[in-house]
């Protein structure tokens, strides 16, 4: 198994490619906490991973990701129950889709937010703990339109754009500590993001997508595996597009 023994944190763990990350993180050994934004949703991931295993070793949290105080507390509990922290990833993120046109501006902060503010929150919190370690890995959920910009919902991309300089500098700052930062891309994946999208939606992006299929939750866990695990020691700085190498 790629990741026995290590602990890890996956912010927005209860659905889509979290869900997928947390279960593919316990199925390689790892101890896991899954972390959402509400109890109900919390507890309702972790009803769903016992019924696959009730020996899973994992729990569930919702700290508010943008609080400082709240997020070190919730670390410090992962710390206390797993004994140590080896892996943070930062997938909660939000989509949007608004024309510059009627966008609030409170809105577009939203996106920058959760996808970008929260990342440096909870990555700050990381590294105090990997630092004393001597050793951690944080990887982000980025997205393709990080690199190609989408026509709409402007925040989105911008926040994406942000979170991969967050990804190569933190991975420069840290690696004398020896922590490695990176992050996925992911093309369009099968989730709650895309569920409710028209037939007449899809089939033009699978068009655009020479493997010819969308990107499940589980294509974006195996590369998040891959790069928390010892395999990947030397790669840090890194944003890995994971798209069937669609052209957008
Ligand atoms: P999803 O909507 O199914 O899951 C989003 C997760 O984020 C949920 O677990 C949700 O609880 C959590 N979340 C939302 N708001 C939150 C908040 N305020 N505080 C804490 N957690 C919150 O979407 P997904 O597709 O699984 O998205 C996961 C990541 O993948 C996101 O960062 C997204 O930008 C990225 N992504 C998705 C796609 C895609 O096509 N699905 C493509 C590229 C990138």
């Amino acid at each position: 198994m790629l990741l026995e023994g290590k602990v890890a944190i996956v912010t927005g763990g209860t659905r889509g490619i979290g869900y997928s990350t947390v279960k593919g993180f316990l199925d390689q050994g790892a101890k896991v906490a899954l972390f959402g934004s509400r109890k109900e949703t919390v507890d309702i991931a972790l009803e769903k991973l016992r019924a696959e295993n009730e020996n899973y070793p994992v729990i569930g949290l919702y700290p508010n990701l943008l609080d400082t105080k709240e997020v070190e507390e919730a670390f410090k509990e992962v710390v206390d129950t797993f004994g140590r922290l080896d892996v943070l990833i930062n997938n909660a993120g939000i989509s949007q889709k608004e024309s510059i046109y009627d966008y609030d501006v409170k809105d577009f902060e939203k996106a920058i937010d959760l996808n970008v503010n929260a990342v440096f929150v909870c990555s700050q919190a990381a590294a105090k703990i990997m630092k004393e370690q001597g050793e951690g890995v944080i990887l982000n959920t980025s997205s393709m339109v990080s690199i190609y910009g989408q026509p709409s919902g402007c925040g989105y991309p911008t926040s994406k754009f942000a979170l991969n300089g967050l990804t190569k500098s933190l991975a420069r700052e840290l690696a004398k500590d020896n922590i490695r930062v990176n992050a996925v891309a992911p093309g369009v994946t099968k989730t709650d993001m895309v569920a409710n999208l028209p037939d007449s939606v899809i089939q033009p992006i699978i068009k655009t997508i020479p493997l010819g299929r969308m990107g499940e939750p589980e294509d974006i866990a195996n590369a998040f595996i891959f790069l928390a695990s010892d395999m990947a020691s030397y790669i840090t700085g890194v944003i890995l597009s994971v798209d069937g190498c669609a052209r957008v």
